[in-house]
């Protein structure tokens, strides 16, 4: 089950080097400066890690999502911000052009977001509306020739370097049910303001921020699938996309684990490497434990995504625990490095407040208990 292809062995090797020499030198760094990574998101671009899960035709690496999973996974143990920068990219931003596109949008738009020329945001949750995703108050009204957008979108990753936003919004108002579509936005379109970026706990270095629409112009031809359809698509988005945000807290949970292990074979108290001390490697071993789970999870869900089954209830399952033990490990790691764990002259502070973001985004943990809860009286 956790055996790797060859293909899936040599991308682990080469985003794991790309992350050991390129991105650990500057991950405290940018963390503390609240610095967007241009340059070295730009160089994971021309390696072809923006566009992993498309095919070639597409300027995309035409790899499956075990393959994906791994790249977010590699990237989130040494920056976080960099794995949600990549997995927001391709997952939430690209892959609704790529899943209900038409030829024309995909021709248009994946070889440059493929290849990193260009970043994507995906724009779904509101300041008033989170995890209410049909309670969305942003609406696109008809007019000649396309739509007239108003409203505003709060949290949006990327949205300050992208160039492409999906975009959700109400197409039809009525008493019962809102009708949502969803649009291909450029970012230069005129009425498009975004708001200073937000200052986070964690994830730092990721750029996120609110985006307004002020009688924004949306051509017809930018109208992603069907009109009144937006509300399934986001969630068939969000169903892929909490494969990746379980791929970065696994990430996490490995950086944060591996960090503590380390630490506990060289420090000495008492005479002895205070890994010796059962109270320590008892912490040491459920990490691993928990480790072993959540890839396993992330795996499955990957594989079965790839089959064409079902993974709706594996993603948010893999999801829900692979956050969950990121946030325990990441604590437990400050634990193992006593004093010196709560100071940024090591990485596991900034990891821990890295794994909190992931119980959040792409759906809370009280989101994802209720989606599996539904899932399990449907069986
Ligand atoms: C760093 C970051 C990056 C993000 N990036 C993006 C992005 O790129 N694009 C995007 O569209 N969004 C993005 N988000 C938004 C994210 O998806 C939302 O924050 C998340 O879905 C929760 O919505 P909310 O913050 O409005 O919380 P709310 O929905 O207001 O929830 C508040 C609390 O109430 C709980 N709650 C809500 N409803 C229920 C219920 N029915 N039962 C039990 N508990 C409930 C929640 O679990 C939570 O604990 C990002 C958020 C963060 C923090």
């Amino acid at each position: 089950m956790l055996t790797l292809t060859e293909d899936q062995k040599m991308i682990q090797d080469v985003i794991r080097d790309f992350a050991e020499n390129e991105i650990r030198p500057i991950a405290g760094k940018i963390d503390e400066d609240m610095t967007f990574p241009e340059e070295t998101i730009k160089k994971l671009g021309e390696l072809g890690f923006l566009g992993v899960p498309f095919p070639e035709e597409y300027s995309g690496a035409g790899m499956d999502t075990v393959s994906y999973s791994i790249v977010v996974e590699e990237l989130s143990k040494v920056c976080a911000s960099h794995g949600i920068t990549v997995a927001a990219h391709i997952s939430l931003g690209t892959y609704p052009i790529y899943m209900f596109g038409n030829e024309d949008q995909k021709r248009k738009y994946l070889p440059k977001l493929a290849s990193g020329q260009s970043l994507a945001s995906f724009c779904l949750t509101e300041p008033e509306t989170g995890s209410d995703v049909k309670s969305l108050k942003t609406y696109a009204e008809k007019v000649d020739g396309g739509y007239n957008l108003n409203g505003g979108k709060a949290f949006i990753t990327n949205a300050g370097f992208a160039d492409v936003y999906i975009v959700f919004a109400i197409t039809k108002k009525s008493e019962e049910k809102n009708e949502i579509s969803a649009f291909i936005l450029e970012s230069n379109t005129p009425g498009i303001s975004v708001a200073p970026k937000e200052k986070k706990m964690g994830w730092r270095a990721s750029d996120t921020r609110q985006v307004n629409f002020d009688d924004v112009f949306i051509p017809d031809e930018n109208l992603l699938g069907e009109e009144g359809k937006g509300f399934y698509y986001a969630m068939e988005i969000l169903d892929g996309g909490r494969i990746s945000v379980g791929a970065l807290s696994l990430g996490i949970a490995e950086g944060a684990y591996e960090a503590a292990l380390s630490y506990a074979k060289d420090r000495q108290q008492f005479g002895r490497p205070i890994g010796k001390f059962q109270a320590i490697s008892m912490m040491l071993a459920d990490m691993a434990t928990q480790i072993h789970a959540a890839k396993l999870m992330i795996y499955e869900a990957s594989q079965l995504k790839d089959a064409g089954k079902d993974f709706i209830k594996e993603a948010s399952m893999a999801k829900l625990y692979a956050s969950e033990i990121a946030t325990s490990i990441a604590r437990d790691s400050i634990q193992v490095h006593g004093g010196y764990g709560y100071t940024k002259e090591y990485p596991v502070e900034r990891l821990f407040r890295d794994a909190k973001a992931c119980e959040i985004g792409e759906g809370t943990s009280e989101i994802q208990r209720l989606l599996i809860a539904k899932m399990l009286f449907k069986e």
